[in-house]
């Protein structure tokens, strides 16, 4: 999406709140934005059972949008943390693109954890995203013993680590359970949707 973005700040994680019909937004991450081009990139998911991911399937090259400016209230990122745990599904890969550059330009570890419906299952790849590991979307992630045994546990060094859990609801409280039953690393959870639940 280009446009004239020339005064608009941006953090990680940025969202916008795109009015998708005359009674409803939907929130979008901004996932790049190119200064040169002013260009504004998002990943959405098309799951066509709600009117954002129809609205978004329905745009086309030329189309003009007049937009929310981004919401950058949320501090997703605080360089303070040596190493950062991120998890989420197709909704979550703007947040994990947003992300990206800063953890490499400031050398934190990170690990980016997906699970993702068996047909996206390639897409971090093609993002060009590192340090990815992805599961299958078929229910791991609402079982806390499975979670327990994630190759990320256990963990180094934990107090120096933040796990950003966003996604689908029951996915990301599940996750957070194990990490707080299991160590004292920062948690923060911002559950994306939720299963049957329009908008959020
Ligand atoms: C801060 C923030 C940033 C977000 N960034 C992105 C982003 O960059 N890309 C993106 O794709 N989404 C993103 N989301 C999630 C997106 O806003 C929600 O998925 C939203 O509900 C989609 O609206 P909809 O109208 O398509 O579906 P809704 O009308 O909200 O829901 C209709 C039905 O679809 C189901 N549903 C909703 N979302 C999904 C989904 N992702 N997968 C499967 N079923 C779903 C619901 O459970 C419901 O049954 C973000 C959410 C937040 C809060």
């Amino acid at each position: 999406m280009s446009g004239v973005f020339d005064k608009v700040k941006l953090t990680v994680g940025a969202y916008i709140d795109f009015r998708v019909t005359e009674t409803e937004v939907r929130r979008y991450t901004v996932s790049n934005f190119d200064k040169e081009t002013q260009s504004m990139e998002f990943i959405v998911h098309l799951h066509g059972k709600g009117c954002g991911a129809d609205y978004m399937n329905a745009l086309q090259p030329g189309d003009v949008l007049s937009l929310n400016k981004p919401s950058t209230m949320i501090k997703y990122y605080d360089s303070s943390f040596q190493q950062y745990i991120i998890f989420g599904d197709e909704s979550s890969l703007g947040l994990a693109q947003s992300f990206a550059p800063v953890l490499k330009q400031n050398k934190h570890i990170f690990q980016f954890i997906f699970e993702l419906d068996e047909e996206n299952l390639k897409i971090p790849e093609i993002l060009g995203l590192e340090s990815v590991i992805v599961y299958p979307k078929t229910g791991l992630f609402k079982n806390e013993d499975w979670i327990k045994q994630l190759p990320v546990f256990p963990l180094q060094n934990e107090a120096h680590i933040k796990f950003i859990l966003t996604g689908n609801v029951k996915s990301a409280q599940t996750f957070r359970k194990v990490i707080k039953d299991t160590t004292k690393s920062k948690v923060y959870l911002h559950g994306y949707w939720l299963e049957g639940k329009k908008g959020l």
